[in-house]
């Protein structure tokens, strides 16, 4: 099958968003030569839910790309999952984070995570609710292996992305009070929100990574 369209698609993304705004490619699904494909395009950052289906294309791509974790990680995957990866998208919990500070001390690794907010409160999803997020940063900022760099949301989903503003707009005023914190250890570079159908309005409202994946490799099988 030809994969000439993913090189038309990520064209058309980088020429519509901005420079400053990093393009990570969500990969779940997509078989390692179609990765392989959009890092040729120019496409430095690549996002994973799976731990499992990221060790065959990372062992083809290897340090060519920067990996994100964008899913929900369980226990038993923390081991794998920070050796492969350099940013950790989805930490929502203490729990969570002083498990990856543990496997990080013994690799000797300092892990880069985002927070993940559950900006529309939605009791079924994952992610912390805004109002327990700076609690939450305060308390990783103690451990010494894990860094937290930005905050990632999904918001809620609708057809329509306008519905997701009001969710990146809150999630973009607690980035930048987090920042005003000056909290040791935490170091708010990254806003993580929008995906295909919703990147537009996730940069208008302050997003400096997207993360998208239909739009470059065409519809989930
Ligand atoms: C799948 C996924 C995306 C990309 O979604 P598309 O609608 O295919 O662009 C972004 N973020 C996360 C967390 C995802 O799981």
């Amino acid at each position: 099958m030809s994969i000439g369209y993913i090189r038309r698609n990520v064209e058309d993304i980088l020429k519509e968003i901005p420079s400053h705004v990093k393009l990570v490619a969500a990969a779940k699904t997509r078989s390692p030569e179609e990765v392989l494909e959009v890092i040729s395009c120019g496409i430095k950052a690549i996002g994973e839910n799976y731990v499992q289906d990221t060790v065959k294309a990372f062992e083809v791509i290897k340090h060519s790309a920067e990996w994100h974790f964008i899913g929900h990680l369980q226990k038993n995957k923390i081991k794998k999952a920070v050796e492969i990866f350099d940013v950790i998208e989805t930490v929502d919990s203490i729990e969570l984070a002083g498990n990856i500070q543990e496997k990080c001390c013994q690799i000797n690794k300092i892990m880069k995570v985002f927070i993940e907010i559950n900006s529309g409160r939605e009791p079924q999803k994952f992610g912390v609710f805004p109002e327990n997020a700076v609690e939450l940063i305060k308390a990783i900022s103690k451990l010494n292996y894990v860094k937290v760099e930005g905050l990632m949301t999904m918001g809620p989903y609708s057809g329509d992305p306008e519905t997701a503003r009001p969710y990146f707009s809150e999630t973009k005023k607690l980035f930048d009070e987090i920042k005003t914190k000056s909290l040791r250890n935490v170091d708010m570079k990254y806003l993580s929100m929008g995906m295909t159908n919703s990147y537009k309005v996730a940069i208008s409202e302050g997003a400096n990574i997207v993360r998208i994946g239909t739009k470059i490799f065409g519809e989930r099988k």
